[in-house]
């Protein structure tokens, strides 16, 4: 069986960001196979957690999936400071003599994103509204690359491990089935002695807060791989809570075209027509420049211009967010631009450090946290959405009353379709089929 039918059939998708399903992504031929294993979010460990742990299963999947791509160089990307991760790869990769390269990247934000990757490994820009196959590259997640490995060995995608860390008793690491709720994991770190708290899934730059009201009700997803716990009053929920209406209007009133924004956004910085203080001041007036506001739909939502750049406390991100609402509202789409760009000249000299990031953010306090070693959940019921990442929804080919076991499949999409197959996490029995499966786990025939 082929490679993508195998990647395919075991649902794998993108293990951080927004999932684009991994058989898709893959059918290609490249110059460069790059592998993103420079978590650069502050406070995330996962990645590095799996490079130690999974290190020999990694470089012999990367040899498999460059041959699959035809790729000339297979490079893993990371962080120079990952010392202990880059040395056991090291011994690794002389060990197989394999001709995995490591790439080392400078501790800023955000070395992980894709497009700032591919211009650090190729010094090649990717287009407006590209990808990175417009210059000859593939970019996938190490945390997948673990996926495909499994994939190969028939095993689908079932488990995650998650970070927990911030206001919690024990920071921990865990190996969870998808589907826990995120209650039963910072319950496992020892919950929080906070009263009130948010929770990031994600990154502290990019995730999604939920309250500590909602804990029960979410659930971990493919595509995640950390929860934060904060105070409600942290200032990183603050400003990512800020009502839309407040920000506009204390634009209107408060930007002082400083353009720190732009100047410190990497999409302008890679060479994209992406200047977010025009689009500031744009939206403050009656009549808008739609070519302006159009540059807002290259922004790829990072964070740095709200929650690092702007001195005024504006949130550049933000508006930008609600231009693109607008935008697609009148079927105005990001156009592709050419691949004839290049970076601008201070790219080098504007990259944020991650350590004064965190500053900003203050969450310096929970940086190098003890991590306890990984503790394995079994909890007794998953809720699996059927969409958890971009593209197309599996239909659930399972239904109420039905016993499953861990890894059978239970939403399927077809081979062509822009989504990825679901399969049970736990064994047990269905319990309920709408956009999500729910798996209680049985005992003798007993629901427990
Ligand atoms: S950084 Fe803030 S104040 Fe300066 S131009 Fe951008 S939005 Fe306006
Ligand atoms: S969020 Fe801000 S800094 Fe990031 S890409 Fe968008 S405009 Fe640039």
């Amino acid at each position: 069986m082929d490679l993508l039918q195998k990647i395919y059939e075991a649902g794998v998708v993108g293990a951080g960001g927004a999932g684009f399903p991994t058989h898709v992504k893959l059918d290609c031929k490249v110059e460069y196979l790059i592998i993103n294993a420079a978590e650069c979010e502050p406070l995330l460990n996962t990645d590095k957690y799996i490079m130690m742990n999974r290190g020999e299963e990694i470089i012999k999947t990367v040899e498999e999936v460059g041959e699959f791509v035809e790729a000339k160089h297979l490079i893993i990307a990371l962080k120079e400071k990952y010392t202990e991760e880059i040395n056991s790869l090291k011994d690794i990769i002389k060990r197989l003599n394999s001709n995995v390269e490591l790439f080392y990247l400078g501790n800023y934000y955000p070395a992980g994103d894709e497009q700032m990757m591919v211009y650090e490994v190729t010094g090649r820009s990717i287009p407006e509204a590209g990808i990175p196959l417009d210059v000859g590259a593939v970019v996938t997640n190490v945390g997948t690359i673990v996926n495909i490995g499994e994939a190969m060995k028939d095993n689908p995608v079932v488990d995650k491990c998650i970070t927990v860390v911030g206001e919690v008793n024990n920071p921990t690491m865990l190996k969870v089935p998808v589907g826990i709720s995120v209650k039963e994991c910072i319950d496992a770190a020892g919950g929080t002695d906070l009263n009130e708290y948010a929770v990031i899934i994600g990154g502290p730059m990019m995730g999604t807060i939920i309250d500590d009201n909602e804990t029960h009700k979410n659930h971990i997803k493919k595509t995640d791989g950390s929860l934060i716990i904060l105070p409600k009053d942290h200032y990183i929920v603050q400003r990512k809570r800020k009502p839309l209406q407040t920000i506009i209007n204390e634009t209107r009133s408060a930007c002082i075209q400083c353009r720190y924004c732009t100047d410190l956004c990497h999409r302008y910085l890679i060479g994209h027509k992406l200047r977010p203080h025009k689009v500031m001041r744009n939206i403050g007036m009656s009549e808008q420049d739609e070519e302006i506001m159009k540059e807002a739909l290259i922004c790829c939502e990072c964070g740095i211009c709200e929650l690092y750049s702007c001195p005024m406390g504006l949130s550049p991100r933000l508006v930008n967010v609600y231009v693109k609402g607008e935008l697609r509202k009148k079927g105005i789409r990001p156009e592709k631009g050419s691949t004839d760009i290049e970076s601008r000249d201070m790219i080098e000299y504007r990259k944020i450090p991650t350590t004064r990031l965190m500053a900003r953010l203050d969450i310096l306090k929970y940086y190098n946290q003890n991590i306890d070693d990984i503790k394995e959940l079994f909890p007794k019921e998953v809720t699996i959405p059927l969409s958890q990442h971009i593209g197309k929804p599996a239909s659930a080919v399972v239904k109420v009353g039905d016993n499953v076991s861990k890894g059978q499949l239970i939403g399927k999409v077809e081979r062509n379709d822009m989504g990825a197959n679901v399969h049970a996490t736990i064994d047990g029995k269905v319990l309920e089929v709408s956009d999500k499966v729910i798996i209680q786990r049985e005992d003798n025939g007993v629901i427990l």
